[in-house]
């Protein structure tokens, strides 16, 4: 019953995550029957455009300059697996360091390889600006525990203070779900592991 474009549409909508079917058609009703936000799409268009994941630190940044994140000195980097995770810990504001997105944690049956992760970057963060402290706030899931082990040998040898919050957030955890206290009874300590 659908013209082939509305469907098209609604399934374009589907491809975002989050969205379910229901979402897609008052999405695309709602895009169609408001002009204003047709706009709305365009802008999404045009800033996504502009911005890009840094391959150095998992964040964004502006490809027209450096990144803000991992630019600029800081004494001190939190690692997380996930944006979410960054964006549960930054609602705290328990942490005033940078950042360094993993993209993930090591799962080799869910085809998750350290090559896939941004470790390796780590490293080279690490080996820039010796004597920095790194704070891994992974999981304490078997994942979580793999990453923070292969990140210590991968570390092994440079001057960094390697260390872990003392409860793992929560793994799998949507940044709402990871409520505040959470955040901050994982932050309240930290064990020092190299
Ligand atoms: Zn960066």
């Amino acid at each position: 019953m659908l013209q082939t474009e509305v469907r098209q549409l609604i399934e374009e909508f589907r491809k975002l995550p989050g969205i379910s079917l229901k979402n897609a058609h008052k999405l695309a009703y709602s895009v169609l029957n408001e002009p204003a936000l047709k706009n709305v799409l365009k802008n999404i268009v045009s800033i996504t455009e502009k911005l890009e994941i840094c391959e150095n630190c998992g964040f964004f940044r502006n490809h027209s300059s450096t990144c803000i994140n991992c630019s600029e000195k800081n004494s001190e980097i939190c690692v997380v697996a996930t944006y979410s995770d960054m964006l549960a810990i930054e609602r705290t504001g328990c942490f005033s360091g940078s950042y360094h997105i993993l993209g993930g944690l090591i799962a080799p049956l869910e085809n998750c390889l350290p090559e896939d992760l941004l470790i390796e970057q780590l490293r080279n963060r690490a080996l820039k600006d010796p004597g920095i402290e790194i704070l891994l706030a992974l999981p304490f899931s078997i994942e979580g525990d793999a990453t923070a082990l292969y990140i210590k040998d991968v570390l092994d040898g440079t001057d960094v203070l390697l260390s872990r919050i003392a409860r793992g957030l929560p793994a799998g955890c949507a940044p709402d779900v990871l409520d505040r206290r959470t955040v901050l009874e994982a932050f309240s300590g930290k064990t020092y592991i190299n």
